[in-house]
């Protein structure tokens, strides 16, 4: 740590994408004032602190700075591992709010306060009588600054998700890491992803012991429990013997892409973490770039009576966990653009980052509520009919800025996968077509032959 933070010349160039100092202008905001800050704690000039952690957390670890860094400082996990060490010294995981440690946990409690979740947005809407005594049970604080409080499913999809029972695949085996976002918020991308296989006769395998990717736990410091939960992972997926996972989170997908890096000091844990994370794919990569799926599109015809209205029109954000994390930025619009009906619209600033960045939406959110106003205001100039994203933050983060600018109704916002999805759905598949696709040489057998 201490080679990477004298690497830092001050040259200042992280200053013009750092979405956070472009709100407040402030040098404690950018990499730089933080990288300064942490060189004096090196030297012993100063302490470890409240407020020296309170400077870190205001940073949405978008990478954006480590990006443009021309001395390639890794800006991003210099502030991470800052996070780490004032965990480790503070323990400042046992102040946190109960919800927000058990979704890090990714544990049981968090599946019965996620359900709970359902619960709060009753209880904002009053659809819940103020007299009753839930309102005394649940804490409101954090849910009273949004207008939208997130909708949870009542039945996550992995409690829903039943295995085809007369199928097996012959050929490479493709596993399905789900995410706490798409298990509990927003479970039609995973059913999206689960149709579009289902429909070209390839299948999933989706193990229902998986658990919390680990991120959440990691970005606040709490590297223990991050590992934790890979290790977890790494054990139920490399028990299945898998030749690709696929997430439809950006977020999951790119801690799933560097979770070696949670084991520098155990090699044997490093060793599966990275096999784990070579074989990780973004399910939209996946479906261009190796299902094909960009040609299979745009060879549907339509169903039904002549469609006579005109295209949807949708407006492609790049998460930062999948432009930056991933380096992916096309697979995404090629997918997109082969969709019937659809007409792909380009918003300015593609590359802004909207603000929502894990914890940073929740114990900054006036300040994440500026960083989205301008993403928004990149939107509204274009008028879409939807915003589409692929991570689960950002879906959140859009639902936020639409309810709050008065454009429900005029916008929404989905993950690709759902438009692809209802697509296909509406769409007359010619035989011969469905049959060319290379679905990894995957063949339909009934398991009795
Ligand atoms: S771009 Fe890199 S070298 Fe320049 S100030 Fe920022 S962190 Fe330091
Ligand atoms: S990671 Fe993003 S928010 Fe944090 S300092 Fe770098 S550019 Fe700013």
């Amino acid at each position: 740590m201490e080679t990477d933070l004298n690497r830092c010349k001050r040259c200042g160039q992280c200053m013009s994408v750092c979405p956070v100092y472009q709100t407040t202008f402030r040098e404690a905001d950018v990499a730089r004032g933080k990288l300064a800050l942490l060189e004096c704690v090196e030297a012993g000039t100063m302490r470890w602190s409240d407020r020296l952690g309170e400077i870190l957390s205001r940073c949405l670890l978008c990478g954006a700075c480590a990006q443009v860094c021309a001395s390639r400082v890794e800006t991003n996990l210099m502030i991470q591992s800052g996070r780490q060490r004032l965990f480790e010294i503070e323990k400042s995981g046992k102040s946190q709010s109960a919800v927000l440690r058990s979704i890090r946990e990714g544990d049981l409690t968090a599946k019965i306060l996620l359900k709970g979740g359902a619960l709060l947005q009753a209880l904002v809407c009053k659809k819940i009588p103020e007299t009753s005594g839930l309102h005394l049970r649940f804490p409101l604080s954090f849910f009273t600054e949004r207008s939208t409080v997130p909708h949870v499913a009542w039945t996550p999809f992995l409690d829903a998700f039943r295995p085809e029972p007369d199928v097996r695949v012959e050929g490479p085996r493709v596993g399905f890491f789900v995410g706490c976002g798409a298990n509990y918020l927003f479970p039609d991308m995973a059913w999206a992803l689960v149709r579009i296989l289902r429909h070209v006769g390839a299948v999933l395998v989706v193990p229902e012991d998986q658990v919390c990717c680990g991120l959440p736990a990691y970005v606040s410091g709490d590297t223990d429990t991050a590992r934790k939960l890979a290790q977890k992972n790494i054990e139920v997926f490399e028990s299945m013997e898998l030749d690709a996972v696929l997430t439809v989170c950006a977020s999951c997908g790119s801690h799933l892409k560097t979770l070696a890096s949670l084991f520098a000091d155990d090699p044997s844990s490093r060793d599966a973490a990275a096999s784990m994370a070579q074989k990780h794919m973004d399910a939209m990569t996946f479906l261009v770039d190796h299902l094909g799926f960009e040609t299979y599109l745009k060879a549907l015809e339509p169903g039904g009576r002549p469609n006579k209205t005109r295209p949807l029109r949708v407006a492609y954000h790049d998460p930062c966990h999948l432009r930056i994390g991933q380096g992916i930025t096309q697979a995404p619009r090629r997918l997109l653009e082969a969709v019937p009906g659809v007409q792909l619209i380009e918003a300015s600033h593609p590359g802004q980052c909207c603000g929502h960045g894990g914890d940073f939406n929740l114990s900054h959110f006036p300040l994440s509520m500026k960083i989205l106003d301008r993403r928004m205001e990149d939107f509204e100039k274009v008028k879409p009919d939807r915003i589409v994203t692929g991570c689960t933050g950002c879906l959140l983060q859009f639902a936020e800025g639409i309810s709050r600018r008065g454009l429900a109704g005029r916008f929404e916002v989905c993950h690709p996968l759902v438009l692809v999805e209802k697509a296909i759905a509406s769409c007359r598949t010619p035989a011969q077509h469905r049959e060319s696709l290379p679905v990894f040489q995957a063949r339909r057998t009934d398991a009795g032959q």
